[in-house]
């Protein structure tokens, strides 16, 4: 049977294989097992219970709580030339009863429903009239209190199955679940027998990466000018932040749009749709931004600030990549961020012992920041993924080039200062003195009789921040913590005054290109934006980016050659083949 389901996969996604956690988990449900997959996003839930949706009789009922995301995935499964459709409070009752109706005549291999559907009565009696085989449950971890996004109505899904005139078998999917979720999901599912999966939490297209000491600013303008003709995300951890960041690339003229909490709905989903259709290839977002966004061309995810655990992190950095293409995700660190981070703990949790736990998951967070070891290993060490490489040969820190400079007497300037100042004050104030500023909290203090007032004068004042910061990373210097943090001097500091102890600093290399852009490429890019307009949906609903550059790659110029390009299945050949051959062919003639 798994034979077949890779002829499909074939067939309909255009796709040759199955990915490791993929094959396992098919072949559970493909032997009517109830089954329970852990993976992260990206890793290709969904084909995990459309393909047996295909194999098995009947229809396949997926329950999601992303309402937003349902019209977009059964636009994708139907430009596949799968049949489904899906139900929502944004339909009327005629055309759910409708769609039910043609559902129970066999219409769609898929139904998709939100999870307070089956809080109605009326529909639950409908729904017995169709013969459901397979029940696939998005986001299971939803049904439980200690997961992040409890929903209620999913305490429904039980219940429901039990009244179900036949037991379909059961697939239940999450990216996040520690094991305690893990429990509640088995448990209040009603699994029976689970075989359950935790896999697929290395995406080997992801390079990870971080950055630390260097001014954010200037590398998020140098990053971006080098690649502005890819789409990607910048995330940081306030409003004010995310306007601040947008207003920066508006200046400089890029095509950008903004996400956070205090923008209206419509301004929020104008911007998210913008982002969606390629109008905009920048999105600058809170965290607020992402869940159920699907785009597949992401190419970068920029972390403005240090997120508060792994789980985010990684969440909102999977976001890169989704086609399979090469993307990188980079984190940008900056020893105020753990301040900052520890704030928010403090005014939004108040049990003493989850209060520990967050602080002991941001923590990680601040290890994974300053490790010198394989940033992959890391994660996927920290996922409790089975087997993981030594050394992946695709992260910022098994690729690290760079070189170490001297940067011991600029150290000694700065500490002197802070010793002078009786470690009083912050990060500014002591740029400000260094720097020579004439303000009037410096004179009022006399700082500018000190003898390391403007010592630093010729260095931009910027840049005086950043050193400091990056010696605080480096445990030269602690920062307090509370709502002021002031700079202390650490037993480090002491040698490197005395003169016996070498400061050296990681010289920062700028980040090359992600990839050249051929012009076939982009003519390419330019037919499916023509096709995507037409027809209404986002470009990466007709083909990925990876496909487009498959194609430019290969050059195919025969339907036969077309299908062994990944992503091309047979539907999406029939409908765009031949528009795809002739953008090729001539580009070939032209280039002549
Ligand atoms: P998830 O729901 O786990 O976040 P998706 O189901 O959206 O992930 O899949 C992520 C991407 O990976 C999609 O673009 C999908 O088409 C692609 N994908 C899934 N399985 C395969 C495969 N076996 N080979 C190649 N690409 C795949
Ligand atoms: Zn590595």
């Amino acid at each position: 049977m798994l034979e077949e389901a890779e002829l499909l996969l074939q067939k309909y996604y255009g796709y040759p294989k199955f990915r490791e956690g993929q094959t396992k988990i098919i072949s559970s449900i493909l032997q009517k097992n109830d089954t329970f997959a852990v993976m992260p996003t990206g890793a290709g839930k969904s084909i995990c219970f459309q393909i047996p949706a295909l194999l098995f009789e009947g229809v396949t009922l997926v329950i999601s709580p992303l309402i937003s995301l349902m019209k977009d995935q059964i636009d994708s499964l139907n430009s596949l030339g799968i049949p489904a459709t899906f139900i929502n409070s944004s339909l009327t009752p005629r055309v759910v009863d409708e769609r039910i109706h043609q559902a129970s005549l066999g219409a769609f291999r898929l139904l998709y429903v939100a999870p307070e559907r089956l809080e109605l009565e009326s529909f639950v009696e409908l729904v017995k009239s169709l013969d459901i085989t397979l029940l696939a449950i998005d986001e299971s971890h939803c049904v439980s209190q200690w997961g992040h996004d409890f929903r209620p109505s999913y305490r429904q899904i039980g219940p429901f199955i039990k009244r179900l005139p036949k037991r379909p078998v059961v697939a239940a999917f999450t990216a996040t679940a520690t094991p305690e979720v893990q429990e509640d999901i088995v448990k209040l599912l009603a699994l029976q027998k689970a075989q359950i999966f935790v896999t697929g939490f290395d995406r080997e297209n992801l390079s990870f990466s971080v950055v630390r000491g260097e001014n954010k600013r200037d590398f998020l303008t140098h990053y971006i000018a080098a690649n502005h003709q890819h789409s990607g995300i910048i995330y940081a951890a306030t409003r004010k932040e995310v306007d601040q960041i947008y207003n920066l690339l508006i200046k400089q003229g890029y095509a950008a749009g903004k996400y956070h909490a205090g923008l209206s709905d419509g301004e929020r989903i104008r911007n998210q749709e913008a982002f969606l259709y390629d109008d905009y290839k920048i999105m600058v977002a809170t965290n607020a931004f992402g869940m159920g966004i699907d785009k597949s061309n992401v190419r970068y995810v920029i972390h403005y600030n240090l997120p508060k655990n792994m789980e985010s992190y990684y969440q909102e950095a999977g976001r890169a990549g989704r086609d399979g293409g090469p993307s990188e995700c980079i984190l940008l660190f900056a020893p105020q961020d753990i301040v900052i981070q520890k704030f928010l703990i403090e005014q939004t949790v108040y049990s003493p012992v989850r209060k520990n736990n967050e602080l002991k998951k941001l923590q990680t967070m601040v290890d994974y920041a300053h490790s010198p070891r394989c940033l992959r290993r890391f994660i996927l060490e920290y996922f409790g993924e089975e087997r993981v490489p030594e050394e992946c040969g695709n992260c910022g820190n098994c690729n690290d080039q760079t070189e170490l400079s001297d940067i011991t007497l600029e150290a000694q300037k700065i500490f002197s200062c802070i010793f002078r100042m009786h470690e009083q004050y912050g990060v500014t104030m002591v740029a400000d003195v260094l720097k020579g500023s004439n303000a009037k909290k410096i004179l009022q203090q006399r700082f500018n009789t000190l003898p390391t007032f403007g010592i630093m004068k010729e260095t931009p004042l910027s840049e005086i921040k950043d050193r400091i910061n990056s010696l605080v990373s480096e445990d030269y210097l602690q920062l307090t913590q509370g709502k002021y943090p002031v700079v202390k001097l650490q037993p480090k500091a002491s040698p490197v005054l005395k003169g016996e102890l070498k400061v050296m600093q990681k010289t920062i290399q700028r980040k090359a290109k992600l990839e050249q852009d051929d012009s076939l490429f982009e003519t390419l890019r330019k037919l499916r934006r023509e096709i995507a307009t037409r027809e209404g949906v986002p470009p990466y609903i007709i083909f990925a980016d990876s496909t487009l550059s498959e194609m430019s790659k290969y050059k195919p110029t025969t339907s036969k050659e077309l299908l062994t390009i990944k992503g091309v299945g047979e539907s999406k050949l029939g409908k765009y083949g031949s528009m795809f051959i002739d953008a090729i062919a001539n580009y070939s003639e032209a280039s002549k």
